[in-house]
């Protein structure tokens, strides 16, 4: 990072939190205002490594994923780096607490504080449970898993989280009892054949599904499901529903039901237009519904919020945001997969890959975030593509 000057007027812009939308936020930002004297970017994360969420069933495993470092990222742009924990933001003062000590203060705010596994809703699950939050969280349950030999892993969520993680572990612990647990069939918003195609996956490798089963706590050992019935369980993952920071609705930012962030047209807070939200911890309206967390919606958010801010610098009006999404690619181990093809809805098309193909088309995706934020360092345009969902993403009235 090199060292910029600042003037009584240099306008601060806070990033909190540099996963896929924080991140692309804050080199859209510093790309597009290098050698700028009126404006300071600062980006705020607790740790300096990259977390690529993506990969953790792959960590939670004991496989070795890249070493992504974001202050060697910012290098050459003037953007700051701030190592250190949110503990509190004063939305009228204008300042967030970092690690308790520290104040920074902001002109512009861009809250991206992502989302982690609901660990509240069933008793047990927070002392007795893995997750997937964070890599310690997945090198945690990787040693769990390295010790147990043989016994059984009980997954908690068939979501999409949940059947990569069921399929990760029976690949690379052959010698364990996989066990998915889950309300809804795997793949239940999938058309009829790559759902199929899931599932005989699962069953080829050796993942016992229960699907239809309400767990109601976890315990050491065991976790017990509606109606009485107790399954041993030598580890517990748990991937059903995620929550979002509390940081947003004690700041009296006005949030949705689930603590998001509640956004107008163009990202910014409806509450507070001076702190714009996006990834996760956002909840942005589309023609079809509240976006629902995704690194494929999450990367654009954080670039149009960047975009918004510099043209509102220089005097010109933010535009809305408009996002389609178009694919589900699901690993299913390392050599097979299943990608469903999406309207901008998030509803399947008849189209879909599978197997060694699916499999490659995963890992692209996967691996295509931290080198589009290096191409964005250099050409911050290359960045702004992104299906933008035509009449499915429409609001009535809004420009
Ligand atoms: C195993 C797994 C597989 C997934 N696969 C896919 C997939 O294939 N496709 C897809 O689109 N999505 C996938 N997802 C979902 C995707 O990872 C999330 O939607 C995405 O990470 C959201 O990005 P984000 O930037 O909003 O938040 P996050 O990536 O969660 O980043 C939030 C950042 O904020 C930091 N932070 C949080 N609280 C604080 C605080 N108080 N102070 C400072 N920093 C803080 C965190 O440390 C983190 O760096 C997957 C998720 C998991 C767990």
């Amino acid at each position: 990072m090199t060292t910029q000057r600042e003037t009584a007027t240099t306008h601060h812009v806070l990033v909190l939190g540099a996963g896929y939308a924080g991140m692309a936020a804050a080199i859209q930002l510093a790309a597009r205002t290098k050698g700028r004297e009126d404006v300071r970017v600062t980006l705020v994360n607790p740790q300096e490594r990259f977390t690529e969420r993506l990969r953790l069933h792959m960590s939670a495993t004991g496989q070795q994923v890249a070493e992504l470092d974001i202050p060697e990222l910012l290098e050459g742009t003037d953007a700051r780096f701030v190592r250190g924990w949110v503990t509190a933001v004063d939305a009228d003062a204008k300042t967030v607490r970092v690690d308790d000590d520290r104040v920074l203060s902001y002109d512009t705010l861009v809250y991206g504080l992502g989302s982690v596994a609901d660990v509240a809703t069933v008793p047990g699950v927070e002392d007795h449970a893995y997750t997937l939050d964070s890599a310690q969280d997945a090198e945690l349950l990787a040693d769990r898993l390295a010790r147990l030999g043989r016994g059984t892993v009980v997954i908690g969520g068939g979501g999409l989280t949940g059947v990569e993680s069921a399929a990760e572990i029976a690949e690379q612990h052959p010698d364990l009892d996989v066990v998915l647990l889950s309300r809804q069939e795997p793949g239940a918003a999938m058309g009829p054949r790559p759902r199929a195609y899931l599932q005989a996956a699962l069953e080829r490798l050796g993942v016992k599904v229960r699907s239809g089963v309400e767990v109601v706590k976890v315990l050491p050992g065991s976790v017990e499901l509606a109606g009485g019935e107790s399954v041993a369980a030598d580890a517990v993952l748990w991937t059903s529903g995620t929550r979002v920071s509390p940081l947003a609705a004690a700041a009296g930012l006005a949030v949705d039901e689930r603590g998001r962030v509640v956004t107008d047209a163009t990202l910014r807070s409806v509450s507070h237009p001076d702190v714009y939200a996006v990834g996760d911890a956002a909840a942005i309206r589309q023609g079809y519904g509240v976006m629902h967390g995704t690194c494929q919606g999450g990367m654009p958010t954080g670039v149009h919020a960047a975009v918004s801010i510099v043209r509102a610098l220089d005097g010109r009006r933010p535009r809305p945001f408009r996002f389609g999404y178009y694919h589900t690619p699901v690993s299913l181990g390392r050599n097979d997969a299943v990608v469903q093809f999406t309207h901008p809805d998030d509803s399947p098309r008849r189209v879909y890959l599978t197997g060694r193909l699916a499999a490659r088309y995963k890992e692209t995706v996967t691996a295509s975030p931290w080198p589009t934020y290096g191409r964005m360092k250099k050409m911050p345009a290359s960045g702004a593509f992104w299906p933008r969902g035509g009449r499915f993403t429409r609001i009535r009235g809004a420009r």
